[in-house]
């Protein structure tokens, strides 16, 4: 051992190399400061008095499986300069940390590869050191994304825990970046990132969006000149919310135990898209035989079908007849939840034929959603709500493996 090997090893530089000993399987490495080359931390002048040390060790880059660690008596002194009584810097750590800069940017390159678990697990240190520094890093890039470019956006919710605890999410359409991360949901999540966004210059042209109206009067307000569009994701998703409502009213009407059994077994086949339906497993046969039985089931379905046209039309005043027509359909039907259906669509009608103006959707979006789900399922990674908005911030990014 030297000191020349230290530097070239552990990134340690400038300290005397004293000892080597190998307690419990670890491999620790006693090094000493030059007792000529104390410097006052505080004004960097060389006049100082020693005020005695404080042994502190650091957590340093393993050899292969062994842990090893680097023990420093730090020096305290007191500068004859400016009067502070201080130890002296420690280049090869961060303050505050109880590991070495070369152990955290292994960390980090490990982190390219392995989880956050398998990291700690193979340094061994615990899952909170590996994600402080992953958090660090996350933060230094992605905590302020820059807005300046910013033209067609998404904006959504999503549930982050039980008891319906939301964050908002503002996502570049463009280049899929995850741009700010709010708290909860509504137009007050979004008053941070309207903070942002003013001094940055951007020029937002449109915003996708559900039809709730949990940012709608938000987005008016501070882009009076965006277009809305009410996207084609969040009408399907919702009309699919009420074709199950509507399954399950029948099923709970229904008497005969033959129709219930068919009737539980269309929960997805009806909310599939016709083409994707799969003939290996008769899907087909299936949906039509539930069909049968249930006209109001049926003229929902098929309604829901030919809503999706909605979005292929060849411009927006095919889209507007087109529009117009399925709302009277679906008045006319006489059943529940299409009236609402229709209701809804009627009072959303210039924001979703906006769609023929500005040709954008949430879909992107559904792909961050569900990494998110993902991640949501490890539940350590929702305990630390900065470190969620980080993650999220970041989760367009390939350099980590952010699921897991
Ligand atoms: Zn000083």
């Amino acid at each position: 051992m030297s000191t020349s090997f230290l530097y070239h090893a552990f990134g340690i530089r400038g300290y005397d190399y004293i000892r080597t000993e190998y307690p419990n399987a670890q491999v620790i490495f006693t090094i000493a400061q030059d007792p000529h080359d104390r410097r006052c931390p505080a004004c960097g002048s060389r006049d100082v008095i020693s005020r005695g040390h404080a042994e502190r060790r650091f957590r340093s880059l393993p050899i292969g499986r062994r842990p090893t660690a680097v023990v420093l008596p730090i020096p305290r002194v007191e500068c004859r300069g400016c009067g502070a009584v201080r130890q002296v810097k420690v280049p090869f750590a961060d303050p505050r940390r109880s590991y070495t800069k070369a152990f955290e940017r292994y960390a980090l390159e490990l982190l390219r590869h392995m989880t956050i678990k398998d990291v700690a697990r193979h340094l061994d240190v615990g899952w909170d050191t590996i994600k402080d520094i992953q958090k660090r890093d996350l933060a230094r890039r992605y905590a302020k994304p820059k807005l300046k470019h910013l033209r067609y956006v998404a904006i959504d919710e999503i549930a982050v825990a039980k008891g319906h605890r939301y964050l908002t999410v503002v996502m570049d359409l463009e280049s899929g970046a995850v741009v700010f991360v709010g708290d909860g949901k509504g137009a007050e999540a979004l008053k941070p990132f309207w903070k942002r966004l003013r001094p940055s210059g951007a020029r937002i042209r449109a915003v996708a969006m559900d039809m709730s109206g949990a940012y709608q009067a938000a987005v008016r307000a501070h882009l009076p000149k965006a277009v809305i569009v009410f996207d084609h994701f969040h009408v399907v998703k919702l009309f699919n919310d009420k074709l199950s409502e509507l399954r399950r009213a029948l099923y709970r009407e229904a008497t005969d135990v033959q129709h219930k059994a068919v009737l539980k077994g269309t929960r997805w086949l009806l909310l599939k898209n016709a083409e994707n339906l799969d003939p290996e497993k008769d899907e087909k046969r299936r949906l039509k035989e539930a069909l049968k039985l249930n006209e109001p089931l049926a003229t929902a379905y098929y309604l829901k079908e030919d809503l999706r046209r909605f979005w292929e039309q060849p411009g927006k005043r095919f889209a507007t007849t087109f529009l117009d027509g399925w709302i009277r359909r679906a008045e006319a039907s006489g059943i529940k939840v299409l009236q609402q259906m229709a209701r809804t669509l009627a009072a959303h009608r210039s924001g979703l034929l906006a769609y023929y103006d500005v040709m954008i959707s949430s879909g992107p979006m559904e792909g961050t959603n569900n990494k998110i789900k993902t991640m949501k399922r490890q539940a350590y990674g929702f305990r630390d709500r900065e470190f969620l908005k980080l993650r999220i911030l970041a989760i367009h990014e390939t350099k980590y493996v952010l699921v897991g």
